[in-house]
């Protein structure tokens, strides 16, 4: 018997029946119910009493549930379709691309925003040259931000002071996520969400509030970063979130000098990995210092020409086909 199949044994028969999935890794259990049809303090009440009874079980040290709503019940009556941008560790250029992406597509005409879910590290307002300016408040509601590269977006980063790190658990990033999501979007169609790296709390929001669209997972090439976006990629199958792609970045390096192009981190491990998991290969995206330039001073490099705006182009066509052959 493995650990996961003792721990469900210990779930009570109500609450195993809507056991979608459970999984255990690194003392983390993470459990998905269906709760369709459950209002909200039968709910609660399913969640204490699987919690309670996995809390003390052997090889655990947290338990992560994850409530999942019908997908008919958003906050909102309309709210913008959903992709998360999601990466196993952080520093693999998950915010870049989730930049670069939305204004390549808003270039291509879609109707397209960011909500950055990076609630502990918030980069998009750098990324989009709008630190300075604040969201404004209708009816209880966000209104995103513009940029100048014309895509609005919501950040923690536009909420609070920048550089103050948010050492917010649990409930209370749930609830900023979801004023960041439960804006007033006006005519925005498709949302890219950057979220936090890795599997925490943030996501399980995400899955059970807002349920996404699909996800698309960055990872640069070497085996380590695979290791833990295969993780991240684990969590959206289990709460059943199509798996748009996987983007590798900074694979080839051209030398600034000599122009002799190398692989700091490798090459080919996100198609390789992909191929794998039987997922789409949405693309390479180079490491070139002009990214890091343009990206620091707020120019998305998607906004331009050249190689690096090419590669980005590339991925969003790919998305952009995604989300036309699965309308709503
Ligand atoms: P994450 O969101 O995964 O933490 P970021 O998007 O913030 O990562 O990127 C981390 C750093 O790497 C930033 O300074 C960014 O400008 C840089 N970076 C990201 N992708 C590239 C790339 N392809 N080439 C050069 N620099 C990059």
């Amino acid at each position: 018997m493995t650990d996961e199949d003792r721990l469900r044994q210990r779930i009570p028969a109500a609450a195993l029946e809507r056991l979608q999935s459970l999984r255990l890794a690194d003392g983390v259990a993470t459990l998905i119910f269906d709760a369709g049809g459950l209002d909200s303090l039968a709910r609660d009440r399913m969640e204490v009493a699987v919690r309670d009874t996995l809390r003390d079980a052997e090889g655990v040290s947290e338990v992560r549930v994850a409530m999942m709503a019908d997908r008919q019940e958003p906050a909102a009556p309309r709210l913008p379709r959903i992709v998360a941008i999601g990466s196993g560790k952080g520093g693999v250029g998950k915010s870049t691309l989730t930049a670069n992406l939305a204004v390549a597509l808003a270039r291509e005409g879609r109707k397209v925003g960011i909500v950055d879910a990076d609630i502990y590290g918030p980069s998009q307002p750098k990324l989009l040259a709008n630190e300075e300016d604040r969201p404004r408040a209708a009816d209880n509601k966000l209104i995103p931000v513009p940029s100048k590269a014309g895509v609005p977006v919501l950040s923690m980063g536009h909420l609070v002071d920048p550089g103050r790190a948010i050492a917010w658990r649990g409930p209370m990033a749930g609830n900023a996520l979801g004023q960041l999501i439960d804006a007033d979007w006006g005519d925005v169609e498709t949302l890219l969400v950057d979220l936090p790296p890795g599997t925490g709390d943030i996501q399980l929001t995400m899955l059970q509030r807002f349920r996404p669209a699909g996800a698309i997972i960055v990872s640069t090439p070497q085996d380590l970063s695979l290791i833990d976006a295969a993780r991240a990629m684990q969590l959206f199958e289990q709460g059943q979130v199509p798996i748009i792609g996987m983007v590798e970045n900074m694979a080839g390096y051209a030398c600034p000098h000599c122009g002799e192009v190398s692989d700091p981190f490798g090459e080919g491990g996100v198609e390789a990995a992909a191929a794998q998991k039987g997922v789409a290969f949405l693309g390479r995206i180079p490491l070139e210092l002009g990214i890091r330039l343009a990206s620091d001073a707020g120019q998305p490099p998607a906004a331009g020409e050249g190689a690096g705006a090419e590669a980005f182009r590339a991925v969003a066509r790919k998305l952009g086909e995604w989300l036309d052959s699965h309308p709503g």
